[in-house]
């Protein structure tokens, strides 16, 4: 493997970056803006991964993925529209961070990856260890991807986060979502559910077990495959915090190296 020296990867979660229920799908500009300009708190290298928020799982959905019954033709059929709304809001993500003084390129998984049964089989990291030592910043986004047995399925921008913090061992992996971290309940459905500050080998199963899927049209999980995922990265040794990118100042300060309100995760 090529030395990366330290690497920070953030996934950007498609509720913050996208209008998640607007159709035809819509970026959250406005958030793009801000994030692009707190990203440039980072002192290592780093890789940007984008949730598909609007833009993937709008599709996704359309074309019949999330539904086990249908068939690979229909999925396989689903590759064109999902490709193009994900690139738009790649480039969109391309944009504003150059504009903000970054060295942002788009990868998209599509030709990095292969899929067998929704799991990876293959995925070409070469070509993001080359971009980082070239200087720039990754951007790369939940995707679909051809799948050996199923046509094509869906690879999610956590999964692909989990994937390649262990692939090309970063430092840390910062999770923004739409709520303040992880909670007891859906802290959507009862405001009143209690934060949980740290993550760790003591309580994640009993994390795990009241964790709950996402309200939007998401077909790739919500917070409990979030923590699933997560839970592999195991005695690696990565900084994670889960928090909310919706608030301003709490990816920089994460970025910086400080803790912001959010819930930190160590295996
Ligand atoms: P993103 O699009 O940002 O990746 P998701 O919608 O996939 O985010 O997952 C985050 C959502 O998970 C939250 O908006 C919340 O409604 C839901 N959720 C379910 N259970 C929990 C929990 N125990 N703690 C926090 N969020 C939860």
């Amino acid at each position: 493997m090529l030395d990366l020296n330290e690497l920070t990867i953030v996934k950007l979660g498609g509720s913050v970056i996208t209008h998640k229920g607007s159709s035809p799908p819509a970026i959250n500009q406005e958030n793009l803006l801000r994030i692009a300009e707190e990203l440039k708190a980072s002192k290592e290298s780093l890789i940007v991964i984008l949730g598909g928020g609007a833009h993937g799982h709008q599709a996704a959905h359309a074309h019949g993925f999330g539904e086990l019954s249908t068939p690979p033709e229909q999925l396989i059929r689903g590759i064109p529209s999902i490709r193009h709304n994900m690139s738009v809001l790649s480039l969109a993500v391309e944009e504003a961070l150059n504009d903000a003084g970054g060295h942002g390129v788009v990868l998209p998984p599509f030709l990095m990856a292969a899929l067998n049964n929704k799991k990876i089989t293959s995925f070409q990291t070469s070509f993001i260890q080359e971009a980082i030592q070239s200087g720039f910043t990754v951007i790369t986004h939940g995707d679909v991807c051809f799948d050996e047995s199923l046509g094509a399925s869906i690879l999610s921008g956590d999964t692909i986060a989990v994937y390649l913090a262990k692939e090309l061992r970063a430092t840390s992996l910062y999770i923004g979502t739409d709520v303040d971290g992880v909670f007891e309940e859906d802290p959507k459905t009862n405001p009143e559910a209690v934060h949980i500050d740290i993550i760790d080998n003591t309580n994640i199963t009993n994390v795990l077990s009241k964790a709950g899927p996402s309200n939007a049209t998401d077909v790739t999980g919500g917070m409990k495959k979030k923590l699933e995922d997560l839970f592999t990265l195991t005695g690696l040794n990565v900084n994670i915090a889960i928090f909310n990118l919706g608030v301003s100042d709490r990816l920089s300060t994460l970025l910086s190296g400080k803790t912001p309100p959010c819930t930190t995760i160590r295996f």
